[in-house]
């Protein structure tokens, strides 16, 4: 670690040098943050050499401004995919220039905008959309309508969407966005009208060769076919047909791609076939718990069905739901249709959060939120396999335990990767005016997953990494290859 020149900065009271960071801390207030300085020097993570910001959360890990964390109750999804990064770089040694340039994103946009409430009133709300890179493509990635939805989360979304896209080796960056709202506050025609502004907002910072957002969280084809309309609005009449891929995810009528609604839970389930197969591991009887019913939970759940496999235990926003017998999904997802949620489903036993992570059963499938597997929540699966549908469900904490136990895990940016690639699928057929076979795209998507996969596996074993590092490498190497091949302009 260098050592830093001890400076005062005006207005900063000098409280502590480290013993590690050899640095010359300043306390200063700033509102939402339980604990923030700042510092004249040289970071190790982010090597700024001017005044930086950092924070120490309450894991007592010194980040920079870039590292970020949030101090609230919500553990930082970025911070952590950030660790990770690190953790990748360390095994393998990549390229220190191309590191410092995927360790941030590129581009980062809020926005806050009016919309009118049915009551008359207005409202003010902030919506965001990050480009983390699109060195291999446009940048790509989902929308979120969420209240926890804020620009770390964001970023790190953006962040993984980019390692996303590499791995699976289709021509995409990555990016991602969202409103920080709750939908449950808003009715349908309100949510048309800020999904409409927010678009009008982002204007030419999405576009179909540029940036091409989805479906995450709370938003669905019906969100999707308004973003488009707004944005085909906006265009000259010559240019309107010309952008239909501007957005995938798609009503089929609106120009979506068959298979693209049930794209990522179908990824997951060909990467369960796979981990199976290459066991010797029989599905049919097999019993599996879903967290999250929404459309990559059930979906995921529905296909699991296909194979004969057992739904034991079901967990959503609502409450938590138990049969050893088995819980019919196609049955549940038309409960949840009809009722919002898993809470009250007749065939099954209610129970809590901690026995729905200590249920039995083999495989589990997070298909919620991030940060879900904890260092406790880890230690009480009582499972063979994480297939991670979610992006970012397991803390590093809970890595750890998970690897201690021997429980294995497709991580997510492999396992959830089914949504993009279709996504992918839609804006050829778009672009092409095209329209393919349902099972064409199920045969196309099976054979990238499914490479995606043994590329991961061989990585794994080559650099004797667990398979979330070997996801990363194998996405990183892409990526380092293609900036080393163009270069850095100018
Ligand atoms: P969705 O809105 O359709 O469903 C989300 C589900 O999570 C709902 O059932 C909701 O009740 C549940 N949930 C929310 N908070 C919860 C909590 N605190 N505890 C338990 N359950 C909770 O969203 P989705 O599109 O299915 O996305 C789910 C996850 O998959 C997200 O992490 C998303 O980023 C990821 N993902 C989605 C896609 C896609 O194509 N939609 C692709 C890749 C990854």
């Amino acid at each position: 670690m260098n050592e830093i020149r001890k400076e005062n900065v005006k207005g900063l009271k000098p409280i502590a040098t480290t013993k590690d960071w050899k640095l010359l801390y300043f306390q200063h207030g700033r509102p939402g943050l339980e604990e923030s300085i700042s510092y004249k020097g040289l970071c190790s993570h982010c090597e700024i050499r001017d005044i930086c910001s950092i924070v120490k959360p309450k894991t007592g890990i010194w980040r920079c401004r870039y590292y970020q964390a949030r101090t609230t109750q919500k553990t930082n999804l970025y911070e952590n995919v950030i660790k990770q990064l690190d953790h990748t770089v360390e095994a393998i040694h990549f390229d220190k220039d191309i590191c410092e340039i995927l360790a941030r994103t590129m581009n980062e946009l809020v926005v806050h905008f009016p919309v009118r409430m049915d009551d008359g009133r207005v409202k003010v709300l902030t919506g965001y959309r990050v480009q983390h890179n699109n060195a291999l493509g446009p940048f790509k990635g989902g929308l979120r309508f969420h209240p926890m939805v804020d620009i770390d989360e964001v970023r790190a979304l953006a962040t993984l969407m980019t390692w996303k896209t590499a791995l699976v080796n289709i021509p995409f960056g990555g990016a991602k966005g969202g409103i920080q709202l709750d939908p449950a506050d808003f009715t349908p025609e309100e949510l048309e009208r800020i999904t409409r502004r927010f678009t009008f907002a982002l204007g030419n910072n999405i576009g179909p060769e540029y940036d091409i957002p989805a479906p995450d969280v709370n938003t669905n084809p019906k969100i999707m076919a308004w973003i488009l309309d707004t944005y085909m609005s906006t265009m000259t009449p010559n240019e309107r047909n010309r952008c239909l891929h501007v957005v995938t995810g798609k009503p089929l009528e609106a120009g979506g791609s068959q298979g693209r609604n049930k794209a990522t839970g179908q990824g997951i389930v060909f990467l369960i076939e796979k981990w199976a197969h290459d066991r010797g591991f029989k599905l049919r009887g097999a019993s599996y718990i879903v967290q999250g019913f929404g459309n990559v939970g059930s979906w995921a759940a529905r296909l699991m069905k296909q194979h004969g496999s057992k739904l034991v235990a079901v967990e959503d926003i609502t409450g938590a739901i138990r049969n050893k017998e088995g819980i019919d999904a196609d049955n549940l997802t038309s409960y949840v249709k009809t009722r919002g949620g898993v809470q009250g489903y007749p065939k099954a036993e209610p129970i809590n959060h901690v026995e729905f992570f200590s249920t039995r059963a083999d495989i589990f499938i997070p298909a919620a939120l991030e940060n879900q597997i904890t260092g406790d929540t880890a230690e009480i699966l009582n499972i063979r396999l994480v297939a991670e549908g979610a992006n970012g469900p397991t803390e590093p904490e809970g890595d750890k335990v998970l690897q201690r136990r021997n429980i294995d895990v497709i991580p997510d940016i492999l396992c959830n990767a089914g949504g993009v690639i279709v996504s992918y699928f839609e804006w050829l057929q778009n672009k092409r005016s095209e329209f393919w076979e349902e099972e064409e795209i199920d045969n196309k998507l099976r054979k990238i997953i499914i490479s995606a996969y043994e590329r991961v596996c061989a990585a794994a074993e080559k650099y004797k990494v667990d398979m979330r590092t070997a996801a990363q490498i194998v996405a990183i190497s892409r990526l380092e290859m293609v900036y080393k091949e163009r270069g850095i302009f100018p």
